[in-house]
């Protein structure tokens, strides 16, 4: 029987990229997302991934969700934490609502959906848990003191949880992406998106498959010595 993995904010992005890969991997995936039930619909009629809506930023809603996910499909392998959100804002006009959101939904999200799949995980002797950081949270990021604590808190997260599971063949992974060509990136104007890329070591953007690959790595038996670790794809952008 193929395993099920479960991709927060699997519909749209990277995180649809990522779904599909995982797809065509052999996993019975299920893919959550937050509000967009037109992406989410397109998604599913495309690929076949079945779609869950629940906010990540909230606890019960996870433990839940991941209920309805294993009564549905079986019981889940593979957790990938990629939903995420931006509230940019310079630091002197950044609210304390713009830091709670993302604080909530790039944070305390991981940790909303970890911690209630964990027990199931021990138990069962196997997990794979990648969490989708960003370069921003390595190098840190003007107008982004939210996103990169948020983003840089995630990588502690994944450090401290890797020893927690090595001994019940847990591996827990976070991989920090770079500038990757999803509409979020595509939308800004040309001017700023050719700045971006001229720091681009490869001169160009990164594409969510480029991510997604390296997903399904992390997620597969092969890689049951590595946990702990950063996976890095930024072009050659920043170096951790
Ligand atoms: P998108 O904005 O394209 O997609 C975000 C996805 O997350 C959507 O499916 C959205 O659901 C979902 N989502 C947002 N908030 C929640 C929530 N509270 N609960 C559940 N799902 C939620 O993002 P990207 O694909 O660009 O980014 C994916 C991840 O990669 C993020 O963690 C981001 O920080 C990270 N990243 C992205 C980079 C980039 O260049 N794009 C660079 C580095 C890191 P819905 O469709 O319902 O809105």
């Amino acid at each position: 029987m193929s395993k099920v993995a479960l991709v927060t904010g699997g519909s749209r992005g990277i995180g649809a990229a990522i779904s599909k890969a995982l797809k065509d991997a052999g996993y019975t995936v299920a893919a959550n997302y937050a509000g967009n039930d037109e992406a989410a619909k397109a998604f599913t009629d495309e690929t076949g991934i079945k779609t869950y809506k629940w906010s990540v930023a909230d606890y019960d809603a996870c433990a839940a969700g991941i209920k309805q996910v294993e009564e549905e499909l079986g019981p889940i392998a593979v957790l990938v934490n990629n939903a995420g959100i931006t509230r940019d804002a310079p630091f002197h006009k950044m609210t304390p609502q713009q830091w709670k959101e993302v604080i909530d939904t790039n944070l305390s999200g991981i940790f909303n959906m970890t911690h209630p799949l964990w027990p199931g995980l021990r138990d069962r002797k196997f997990g794979r848990i990648i969490n989708i950081s960003s370069i921003n949270g390595q190098k840190g990021q003007f107008a982004q003191a939210n996103y990169s604590a948020a983003k840089a808190g995630d990588l502690g997260f994944t450090k401290a949880l890797a020893q927690e599971g090595a001994r019940n063949n847990i591996t827990v992974n976070a991989i920090c992406p770079g500038y990757i060509a999803t509409e979020m990136v595509m939308a800004v104007p040309e001017k700023v998106r050719e700045s971006i890329i001229a720091q681009i070591p490869v001169g160009r953007l990164g594409e969510p498959e480029e991510i997604a690959r390296c997903v399904v790595f992390l997620a597969s038996d092969d890689a049951g010595f590595v946990t702990g670790a950063t996976i890095s794809a930024n072009g050659g952008q920043y170096f951790a």
